[in-house]
C-alpha cells in the first residue's frame, strides 16, 4: 500500500480499479481532481456571485494580519463586507442542502399519500406500530378507522408541512423540552419547510439582510427545519411505509459484484423505486428471464444513500460509497446503473461509455443529457422496476472482454434505527435506554460520537473516516454513523460485533460484547440523521445525562464532507447543540468574524458550536475532549472504581 497521506484511498478495492481506469485510460473523479484545482478564494467563501456586477471576490491578505483600513476596504461592488459574503455564502448552502432533503421527504409523502388513497396498490404499511404511533403524535384520531384512513391523514398532515406559513412544525416537539424552548426564545423555530428555505433564499438576495447574526437566524430556521422537519418526514414516512430497520447482515465493497450475473446497481438517494426493484429482482419470471440470457441470475446492489436505504431494510449489499461510483462501472460488469437523485456525477456517462453499461436517469428532477431516461412511475413502481430489470438483463449479453471485479468485499450488520436501539439495550419488554445511560453515567461508555457525511475527492478516500472512529473507538466512545461515512467504517470492517475487541477501548468493548452489537452503529442515510437527533433524546428523556441534548457527552463530525447537504445537517446538529467539527475544507475561513461566530458565539446561543479541524486523529481529541468537559459538568468525570466480586463478598451481598 502507498503511502497513506499520497494514495487516493485506503481501500484496495478502490485502488485496484484506479489501477485498471489508468490502463484503460479512464478518467475519474481523482483524477479530475488532481488536474483541477480548487479556487481558494471561493473555497473560503469569499467569492459573491448573487448579483451581475460581481463576482466580486474579497479574500483576506495571504500571510499577513489584516490592518483595520484593509478589512474596510474588502467589500464588493455594492459595498457587501467579507462577513456578509461569507455568510450568505453558507447560507445557501444550507437553503440548497435543506430542499434537497425535504424535496426527498415530500416525494416519499406523494408516494405515501397515493399508496394511502389507494391509487397505487404496491406499496403499503410495514410498520403499523410506527403508524399509529405518528396518528398519536399528530392528533389523527384512530378508534375504528383503517389503517388506510390513518395513513391519508397523516400523508396530508406531512404535506402541509412543507407549506404550512405559521406556527411550528410538528416535529419539534420531538426535541427536548428545554431545547424547544432554547429555539423559542432564539426565534429560530420552524414555520414551514418551503417557507423557510424560501426566506433564506430571499435574504440572501442582492441588498436584502446584511447583518451575519440576523442571516444566520434564518440559516438555523431552516436546517432545523431540515433535521426536524424534511429529514424527519422521510425518515418516518419510510420506516411507515418500508419498514423500520432491524440489524441485517450483508456485505460491502465492489467484490459484491457478480460476473455471472446480471448486476443492477440503483445509485442515488430516494427508496421508492429501489423498493420495488429489491422485490422485483427477485422476482421468478424476471430470473428466469436473466437465465434465459445466460446469466446465473439477477444480483441488486446499491450506491451511496439509495443503498443504504435498501440494505437497511432488505439486506441488498453495497457496491461502494460516494467516490466509488465511477469504479463500479470500471469493473466492466454493471449491466445497468440506475440513479435518482442527489450525489450523482455527470462523469458517469462518460464512464459507462467506455463500457457497455445503461445509465438509466429515472427522476423528472435530475436528467443526464446523453443518459437514457425510464421514469419511475409513482401509480405503477412495479412496471418501472420491472421495466427497468428487463433492460439491465437485455444489456447482459454486451458485456465485453474487459470485466475484472476486485474481489473484496467485507461484512457488516446495519439496521440500527431508534427502535431497535431501544430494544436491543433494554429487551422487548423493558425497552430503554437506560443501559446505555447506566453505561455512560458509570465511564464504561466515554461517550457518543455521531460521525457522518460524503467522501471528498480532496482528500483520501475513507482515510479520515476510518482514523477519526478508530481514535473514538480506542477512547471507548461509541459511534453512530450514517451516509458514505458508515460505508467507510463498514468496509474497514468496524460493523461487525467481533470489532468490538479489536478496536475498542476495555469499557466499550465490554458492553458491545454483552449486548452483541458492533461499535459503530449504522443508522441508515443521510436523512437518516435525524434518527441520531432522536436517540439523543432519547438518552436525554431516559433521565441522569441532563436535560438537553448539549447536556449529553455527545459530539459530531463529518471529516469527508462535501455536499451543501452536509453543511446543512452540521448547522442542525450545532442548533441541536451539539459540537460539530468537520474535516477537509471549511468554507468561511475568508472571514475570521463570521467564523467566529460559527465556532464560539454559537455555543453561548445554542450550547453546541462548529469546529474544523482536517487531521482525523486531532479532530477525534477535540471530541473527546468536549465529550470530557461534558461529563465533568455532569459530575461524571471520575469512572466509578470497577470492583471484582469474588464469592465471599458475593455471599455478603446476598446475605
Ligand atoms: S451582491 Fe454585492 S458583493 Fe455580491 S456580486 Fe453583487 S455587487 Fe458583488
Ligand atoms: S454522505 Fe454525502 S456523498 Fe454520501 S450519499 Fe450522502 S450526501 Fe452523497
Amino acid at each position: 500500500m502507498p503511502d497513506e497521506k499520497q494514495a487516493k484511498s485506503i481501500d484496495p478495492a478502490t485502488l485496484e480499479m484506479l489501477a485498471k481506469a489508468s490502463e484503460e485510460n479512464i478518467s475519474t473523479v481523482f483524477d479530475r481532481a488532481d488536474k483541477l484545482k480548487a479556487c481558494p478564494i471561493g473555497a473560503d467563501g469569499s467569492c459573491c456571485k448573487n448579483c451581475a456586477m460581481g463576482p466580486c471576490r474579497v479574500p483576506p491578505p495571504k500571510g499577513k494580519e489584516e490592518t483595520p483600513k484593509e478589512k474596510a476596504a474588502r467589500v464588493g461592488v455594492c459595498g457587501a463586507t467579507a462577513e456578509t459574503i461569507s455568510a450568505r455564502n453558507f447560507c445557501r448552502m444550507i437553503a440548497a442542502g435543506s430542499a434537497s432533503h425535504s424535496d426527498h421527504g415530500r416525494r416519499v409523502v406523494e408516494a405515501f399519500k397515493l399508496m394511502a388513497e389507494g391509487k397505487t396498490k404496491d406499496f403499503e404499511i410495514k410498520d403499523e406500530q410506527k403508524l399509529l404511533k405518528l396518528a398519536l403524535d399528530m392528533g389523527v384520531p384512530i378508534g375504528e378507522r383503517s389503517n388506510m384512513e390513518i395513513a391519508l391523514d397523516i400523508a396530508k398532515i406531512c404535506e402541509a408541512e412543507f407549506g404550512r406559513q405559521e406556527g411550528e412544525l410538528y416535529f419539534i416537539k420531538n426535541a427536548p423540552l428545554k431545547r424547544q424552548e432554547i429555539w423559542r426564545k432564539l426565534g429560530v423555530v420552524p414555520r414551514g419547510i418551503d417557507r423557510e428555505v424560501v426566506e433564506l433564499m430571499h435574504r440572501t438576495h442582492t441588498g436584502v439582510d446584511q447583518d451575519y447574526r440576523n442571516l444566520m437566524l434564518q440559516g438555523v430556521r431552516a436546517a432545523l427545519a431540515d433535521g426536524w422537519g424534511g429529514s424527519m418526514i422521510a425518515t418516518e414516512i419510510q420506516d411507515v411505509m418500508f419498514g423500520t430497520p432491524t440489524p441485517t447482515l450483508s456485505e460491502i465493497n465492489l467484490g459484491v459484484l457478480k460476473e455471472d450475473m446480471v448486476n443492477v446497481i440503483i445509485h442515488g438517494h430516494e427508496p421508492a423505486l429501489a423498493e420495488m426493484l429489491a422485490v422485483e429482482s427477485e422476482n421468478p419470471e424476471m430470473v428466469a428471464y436473466a437465465r434465459s440470457k445466460g446469466a446465473a441470475g439477477i444480483n441488486l446492489a446499491g450506491m451511496c444513500c439509495t443503498a443504504n436505504e435498501i440494505l437497511m431494510r432488505h439486506g441488498v449489499p453495497i457496491a461502494g460509497n460516494y467516490l466509488q461510483q465511477e469504479l463500479a462501472i470500471i469493473t466492466g460488469a454493471v449491466d445497468a446503473m440506475v440513479v435518482d437523485v442527489q450525489c450523482i456525477m455527470q462523469g458517469l456517462l462518460e464512464v459507462s461509455r467506455c463500457f457497455h453499461t445503461r445509465l438509466i436517469n429515472t427522476d423528472n428532477r435530475a436528467k443526464i443529457t446523453g443518459a437514457e431516461y425510464m421514469p419511475f412511475d409513482e401509480l405503477h413502481p412495479k412496471d418501472s422496476a420491472r421495466a427497468i430489470i428487463k433492460a439491465a438483463i437485455d444489456n447482459f449479453p454486451n458485456r465485453r472482454d474487459n470485466v475484472r471485479i476486485p474481489h473484496i468485499k467485507q461484512s457488516l450488520i446495519a439496521g440500527f434505527s431508534h427502535e431497535t436501539i431501544n430494544y436491543l439495550l433494554g429487551g422487548l419488554f423493558r425497552a430503554s435506554y437506560r443501559p446505555l445511560n447506566d453505561n455512560i453515567i458509570n465511564g464504561r461508555i466515554r461517550g457518543l460520537a455521531g460521525v457522518v457525511g460524503c467522501n471528498n475527492a480532496r482528500t483520501t478516500h475513507d482515510s479520515a473516516h476510518v482514523t477519526m472512529i478508530k481514535e473514538l473507538l480506542k477512547n471507548d466512545v461509541l459511534v453512530l454513523s450514517t451516509g458514505c461515512a458508515a460505508m467507510a467504517a463498514a468496509k474497514a470492517g468496524l460493523m461487525v460485533p467481533e470489532s468490538a475487541a479489536k478496536f475498542c477501548g476495555p469499557g466499550l468493548a465490554e458492553v458491545c460484547e454483552t449486548v452483541g452489537i458492533p461499535p459503530v452503529l449504522h443508522l441508515g442515510s443521510c436523512v437518516d440523521n435525524s434518527r441520531i437527533l432522536i436517540a439523543a433524546t432519547a438518552v436525554v428523556k431516559d433521565g441522569g445525562l441532563g436535560d438537553d441534548i448539549s447536556d449529553l457527552p455527545a459530539a459530531g463530525a463529518a471529516p469527508e464532507w462535501m455536499s451543501e447537504k452536509a453543511i446543512a445537517i452540521g448547522q442542525y446538529f450545532v442548533a441541536s447543540g451539539v459540537y460539530t467539527v468537520f474535516g477537509t475544507t471549511f468554507p468561511t475561513m475568508g472571514s475570521k468574524e463570521f467564523t467566529n461566530h460559527l465556532f464560539k458565539d454559537m455555543e453561548e446561543m445554542y450550547g453546541g458550536k462548529w469546529d474544523f479541524q482536517p487531521d482525523p486523529v486531532r479532530a477525534a481529541q477535540l471530541m473527546i475532549a468536549h465529550i470530557d468537559k461534558k461529563r465533568k459538568a455532569l459530575g461524571i468525570d471520575k469512572a466509578r472504581e470497577r470492583v471484582l466480586y469474588d464469592m465471599a463478598m458475593r455471599r455478603e451481598l446476598e446475605g
